[in-house]
């Protein structure tokens, strides 16, 4: 009877051990590095605005979570660098990013960021730099000094499934050169308008020579394996309201697990 129930008990704590280090090993393949995207940063002008903003004192308090918490913030280059080795990144990493260019990041997020000491991504809509509301070249060059990675978000912010390949073309391509003449550097990262992509608009991104080029949750990869359809987290107003706990979620490493993916285009 003892020894019926010493072998039960082996073979119950063998099973126990597999199925934990496979699960372990089936949660550290699944971990992506959570890569949080802004827009506004400040008061929404209007009313359609509210879901892309985030007011500067609620931007504040997520700065704050992620330095209390010791979040460790990398920059674009070392994302795609430790995607390519394979590396293990630490389970408390993450990039911030802004999209469009607005000058309120440059009026809001940019002090806060500085007072943190944290490197951000900005992807910037080359024709509309300098318009009412967005980012001078100034202001571009002045971000870049603070520890800001300039990207290219095209030049008009067209939805490119629906363009012709030229016009595909001009909108990535033309992006690309027009930020490098002003920069005098190269742009290496891509930020597809809307998230919205098909296998042509990858295709040109790479003949650009971006070295990566990040979606929404649009693709069939979930877990950032393929550097040209990465997947980005919105963060907004909500998410640091009420507890922390919607910030833990997102900021995890594996949100993409548990949200829907659309298809590229
Ligand atoms: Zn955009």
């Amino acid at each position: 009877m003892r020894r019926i129930l010493v072998r039960f008990f082996l073979i119950v704590g063998i099973t126990i051990a597999t199925v934990g280090v496979g699960f372990t090993f089936w949660l550290r393949d699944r971990y992506v590095v959570p890569i949080i995207t802004y827009h506004h940063v400040g008061v929404p002008s209007d009313r359609s605005l509210f879901l892309n903003t985030v007011s500067a004192e609620s931007f504040e308090r997520q700065m704050q979570f992620l330095k209390r918490n010791g979040f460790e913030i990398i920059s674009f280059d070392s994302l795609v660098k430790g995607i390519h080795r394979g590396f293990l990144f630490r389970r408390d990493t993450v990039l911030i990013q802004f999209d469009d260019g607005y000058e309120d990041n440059y009026v809001n997020a940019l002090p806060i960021l500085k007072k943190y000491g944290f490197p951000a991504m900005e992807f910037l809509i080359s024709d509309l730099i300098g318009k009412r509301g967005f980012l001078t070249w100034d202001q571009v060059k002045e971000m870049e000094e603070n520890n800001f990675v300039m990207g290219a978000h095209t030049r008009t912010h067209a939805y490119l499934p629906d363009l012709s390949p030229q016009k595909m073309r001009d909108e990535i391509v033309g992006s690309k050169k027009i930020i490098e003449q002003h920069l005098g550097h190269s742009i290496d990262y891509f930020a597809y308008p809307s998230g919205g992509f098909n296998v042509p608009a990858k295709q040109i991104a790479k003949e650009a020579g971006f070295q990566a080029a990040v979606t929404t949750n649009r693709g069939k990869d979930r877990y950032n394996e393929d550097l040209y359809e990465l997947k980005r987290i919105r963060i907004n107003d909500r998410d640091s309201r009420f507890g922390s706990i919607i910030m833990w979620f997102k900021l995890s490493g594996y949100y993409n697990l548990f949200r829907k993916s659309k298809d590229g285009e």
